[in-house]
């Protein structure tokens, strides 16, 4: 499908994901996220911790089965594959995980890791040919043939994330969940990865949900970003706008708290968060934000806002923008 000339890969329509908890308590993790993920491109998002990104990234790759809503993957609705159909999708998706060392079984050396994919995959290579695969895939990453002996402890954090990169590339999928895949590394290996990852999708076409709970880290790898609040998308926009004029407060919250290495910026100019983030069990009423949100109305406890586009391509989820941009920036 097009949109504007750009392909959509990935469509979310009304996507909900829900967990019972307890007897009679609901967990809503994802709560109708709507949104389009480009070919070609990165899409971040952002939240605080337990806001549902990492919930949404497993439900977009189907390991998790959509409560209600659609996830609908190159124009096909994923809740209608069948067991075959499903094999496919798995072979086309993939997900780069935050730990590195968790996600790697320490029995298994890396070579067997990688080729565990590859031999599931394409059943018709032979064991020399998945060897040369292994090879190929680990000078991708920047690492060599004489990795593949080793085992997970005995590399780096940076490079057990390099191998969680070449075992998502070994069975060649179009699009790639990143979930935090470099908060669990040291900063100056985080570049690293993220240059590795930026280089791999020119080369390969790939395309990216980039997912982090830091502004920061996920401004230079993002084409568009999403920030997620309680379940919710609050905004959605190219990144260079979100960090020029970011609109939904929360979002402007986030942004303000982005360490800016300049005696002159004041640390006054960060905008503080009032409050805990609400338990999702039990989210506000109308906004989900109105409880932490410095501009709140007596409406914003009733009605939840929905998300609508107030400059091409820039959508956000707030009462204060609902006559337009301008008046929204008025009330700020
Ligand atoms: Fe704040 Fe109201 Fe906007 Fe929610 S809708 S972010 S409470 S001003």
């Amino acid at each position: 499908m097009k949109d504007n000339k750009r392909e959509i890969l990935v469509e979310l329509k009304n996507l909900n994901k829900h967990f019972k908890v307890g007897k009679n308590k609901v967990l809503k993790a994802v709560e109708d996220v709507n949104l389009n993920i480009y070919k070609g491109e990165t899409l971040g998002l952002v939240g605080e911790s337990g806001c549902g990104k990492t919930t949404c990234g497993r439900t977009v790759i189907n390991l998790y089965k959509p409560t209600s809503g659609q996830v609908i993957y190159d124009g096909i609705d994923t809740k209608t594959l069948k067991s075959k159909e499903i094999r496919v999708f798995r072979k086309k998706v993939q997900m780069i995980f935050q730990d590195p060392y968790a996600s790697l079984d320490p029995k298994m050396t890396i070579g067997d890791i990688i080729a565990e994919g590859i031999r599931v995959h394409f059943k018709g290579m032979s064991e020399k040919q998945i060897q040369e695969r292994v090879t190929e895939l680990l000078k991708t990453v920047g690492l060599n043939a004489e990795h593949s002996a080793r085992f997970p402890r005995e590399l780096s954090g940076g490079q057990r994330q390099r191998i969680g990169i070449a075992r998502a590339l070994a069975i060649e999928p179009d699009f790639i969940v990143c979930d935090e895949p470099i908060s669990a590394l040291d900063v100056s290996i985080q570049a690293q990865v993220v240059n590795l990852l930026i280089d791999l999708q020119k080369k390969k076409g790939l395309t990216y949900l980039f997912i982090s709970h830091d502004l920061s880290m996920i401004k230079h790898i993002s084409d568009r970003i999403g920030v997620m609040y309680l379940g919710s998308l609050v905004e959605i926009s190219p990144s260079g706008s979100l960090y020029k004029k970011p609109l939904h407060p929360y979002t402007r919250a986030l942004i303000s708290a982005i360490p800016i290495p300049d005696p002159n910026v004041k640390s006054s100019d960060r905008i503080k968060l009032e409050g805990e983030i609400p338990s999702p069990i039990d989210a506000p009423e109308g906004c989900k934000f109105s409880t932490r949100c410095r501009y709140a109305l007596d409406r914003c406890r009733k009605d939840r806002p929905s998300l609508v586009e107030v400059e091409p391509e820039h959508f956000v989820a707030c009462h204060l923008f609902e006559n337009g941009i301008k008046k929204g920036m008025d009330l700020l």
